[in-house]
């Protein structure tokens, strides 16, 4: 019973859920692609559309049979968006990707990435984690007015990240951690979430079958799963970038 219960909070174990011993992989594949904003309520549960079922958060989506579902604990929403239409039909591709190539790639990018920054979760340094400064304001009669705002450095957010350059030790606003496979520029943080399904489908090979260019929507194949997800388009120089495939 201490497993299932595990399960509940995401925490099984990867090879009970693969044997399909506990729980319903297809539902935790969805959970990893569900959307989390809270702007975007139509997209914070699964929804139907014909006979597939679809979580997306708009950056990335996955879309399946829905009989491949063991049981459903969610109500397609409204206002779900049209998804199927935005899966590629064209620009047909045959690329095959190891899953363990891809690992091992995502695993150099996470090295890059702490080679070239270093990354402290600390307390915002100009409200000292509060999330508020205060303002002061001298009027004509010299009395003051003070004010307490929203600090502008965190924008009272709870986590607060210092990113320092390691080799200019200039401390930047941030950056993205970006994979390129063939030609085509991922945010890794998306691209885990497909590599992620593929363990809990024990799929070793997946396939690129569509792609109008580098830059549009790609459509992989994950097993019974099709997956897309948008290539990142606006990079700088403070972007990391590793050529994974
Ligand atoms: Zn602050």
């Amino acid at each position: 019973m201490q497993n299932r219960n595990s399960k509940v909070d995401g925490s099984t174990s990867a090879s009970l859920v693969q044997n399909g011993m506990l729980g319903d992989v297809y539902r935790d594949v969805l959970r990893l692609f569900q959307g989390t904003d809270p702007l975007r309520e139509a997209m914070q549960q699964p929804f139907f559309q014909d006979e597939f079922v679809i979580a997306t958060d708009a950056h990335k989506l996955v879309c399946f049979k829905k009989e491949l579902l063991k049981n459903i604990d969610f109500e397609s929403h409204p206002k779900a968006p049209n998804a199927l239409a935005v899966i590629p039909t064209e620009g047909i591709v045959d690329i095959d990707l190891d899953v363990n190539a891809l690992i091992k790639g995502i695993s150099k990018s996470n090295k890059a990435v702490a080679k070239r920054y270093k990354v402290v979760e600390c307390e915002c340094p100009d409200c000292d984690g509060s999330g508020f400064v205060d303002y002061v304001f001298e009027d004509h009669k010299r009395k003051k007015h003070e004010i307490e705002e929203t600090c502008p450095t965190c924008e009272n957010e709870t986590d607060f990240t210092m990113i320092t350059e390691i080799e200019t030790g200039n401390d930047i606003e941030g950056f993205q951690e970006l994979i390129k496979i063939h030609n085509s520029l991922f945010d890794v943080n998306h691209f885990e979430k497909m590599i992620e399904t593929a363990e809990m489908l024990n799929v070793i090979t997946i396939k690129i079958t569509n792609k109008r260019s580098d830059t549009s929507i790609h459509k992989f194949v994950v097993g019974e799963c099709t997956i897309c997800l948008v290539p990142v388009t606006n990079f700088d120089d403070c972007d990391v970038v590793t050529n994974i495939a």
